[in-house]
């Protein structure tokens, strides 16, 4: 079924239709009772497909089960970009696999949550063509990510992903302005994105990986050219 969810974009409210298509059950540990679920939606925007993890109580329509009250622990959301590379073939001159291990970790601790991902933003909404091309400058040619997009574009043009699409979904979930949020990002425009969309980011945590010789060089250029945090 379509929902019409009223999100802003660029100080204009629009309605993207957004659509639940599907809910499976996953098991994140060895204990066949810990269920978290799969949800597949499509929203009518430029990324299309989303997948959401949620970990909680679920209603009989297998919805999540949100608290009626504003005054409970924020539940923790991360929004989650594609990454081909490092996600599905391990490639390590990422950290992506590992932050999102580590946003999972932080719903299923808290007991509640959810991870939004976006596979179509992979290279920062580039595109897979675009990212392998900066990857050859990063290891061949000993680029920064950031150098090595920008030199890749031709212009200062690295980073073209929006998030009003993840935030649609959480509100098709049943997320809104009354659910405290811990916002899981070192990522200042995803914030900014949710305070934007008119949800209550009550907390926000970091993800705080520990560099490894091959990815110390590509967070200090996304903390110095990004403004991401460590
Ligand atoms: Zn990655």
């Amino acid at each position: 079924m379509t929902t019409y969810v009223e999100t802003t974009v660029n100080e204009h409210t629009i309605a993207l239709a957004s659509d639940i298509r599907s809910v499976g059950a996953l098991t994140l540990s060895e204990d066949p009772a810990d269920i978290a679920w799969l949800y597949h939606l499509v929203v009518n925007d430029e990324w299309r497909d989303y997948y959401v993890v949620y970990v909680g109580p679920t209603t009989s329509d297998r919805l999540p089960l949100l608290p009626s009250v504003s005054m409970h622990t924020p539940m923790p959301v991360r929004i989650d970009s594609g990454c081909i590379t490092g996600m599905t073939f391990g490639d390590k001159s990422c950290e992506c696999k590992d932050q999102l291990d580590a946003a999972i970790q932080l719903i299923r601790s808290n007991g509640q949550g959810f991870v939004i991902h976006v596979p179509s933003q992979d290279g920062r909404g580039m595109g897979i063509d675009f990212k392998l091309k900066t990857l050859n400058k990063q290891l061949l040619e000993g680029q920064d990510t950031v150098q090595a997009a920008r030199d890749t574009a031709g212009s200062h043009l690295i980073d073209r992903r929006t998030y009003h699409g993840a935030i649609a979904c959480l509100k098709v979930l049943g997320i809104d302005a009354t659910h405290a949020l811990n916002i899981a990002t070192n990522n200042p425009d995803k914030i900014a994105a949710f305070r934007n969309g008119g949800l209550t980011i009550a907390e926000e945590t970091r993800i705080h990986i520990k560099p490894t010789m091959l990815t110390e060089r590509h967070l200090q250029a996304k903390k110095e050219h990004l403004n991401h945090s460590l």
